[in-house]
């Protein structure tokens, strides 16, 4: 999944345990695995360096700039949609928790690109094991796949937690 996905479940896990932000930090990074087994569309790096399947040496260049690019994109439209719909109800700081939680999980993907060993090694095995990856060539397609996703989430959150969204 996208990291704007995970951001807003994160933020929902942890905002519906406010006064413990460990404990929605936690709530999180279980919910990045929950969304990782739903089918569904992703961006790959196109740098081997960030990729644990590749790995390869850092290197400077077009590749690594525009995976970085698309990361950053889409890691801080996450944390700034999550920070808005959940701030409002001054659950800044448990939503920012929920969203570290829930990306701590990619994060830890590409350490495992930089540093293969132990316990990087299991825990990236595991965190591929359980994706179901949708083979989608179209890059525009797979983002309005996500952009669904979202709004039926938020949708479905909206209808069974009111006072949170
Ligand atoms: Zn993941």
């Amino acid at each position: 999944m996208t990291l704007t996905a995970h951001a807003l479940a994160g933020a929902a896990a942890a905002s519906l345990m406010p006064e413990n932000p460990a404990l929605g930090f936690c709530a999180g990074f279980a919910s990045h695995f929950v969304l990782d087994a739903i089918p569904h569309w992703n961006y790959e790096p196109r740098s081997p360096a960030l990729d644990p399947k590749r790995g390869g040496t850092l290197r400077l260049n077009k590749a690594l700039f525009s995976d970085l690019g698309i990361i950053s994109f889409d890691g801080l439209l996450g944390l700034g949609l999550a920070l808005l719909l959940f701030g409002r109800h001054g659950l800044w700081f448990p939503a920012f928790a929920g969203v570290t939680g829930a990306y701590l999980p990619d994060a830890l993907h590409f350490v495992t690109a930089r540093f293969p060993r132990e316990p990087f090694i299991s825990f990236t095995r595991f965190h591929n094991g359980i994706q179901r990856d949708i083979a989608e060539n179209s890059a525009l397609l797979g983002v309005l796949s996500q952009i669904l996703f979202i709004a039926a989430f938020l949708g479905a959150l909206h209808y069974v937690a009111p006072a949170l969204l």
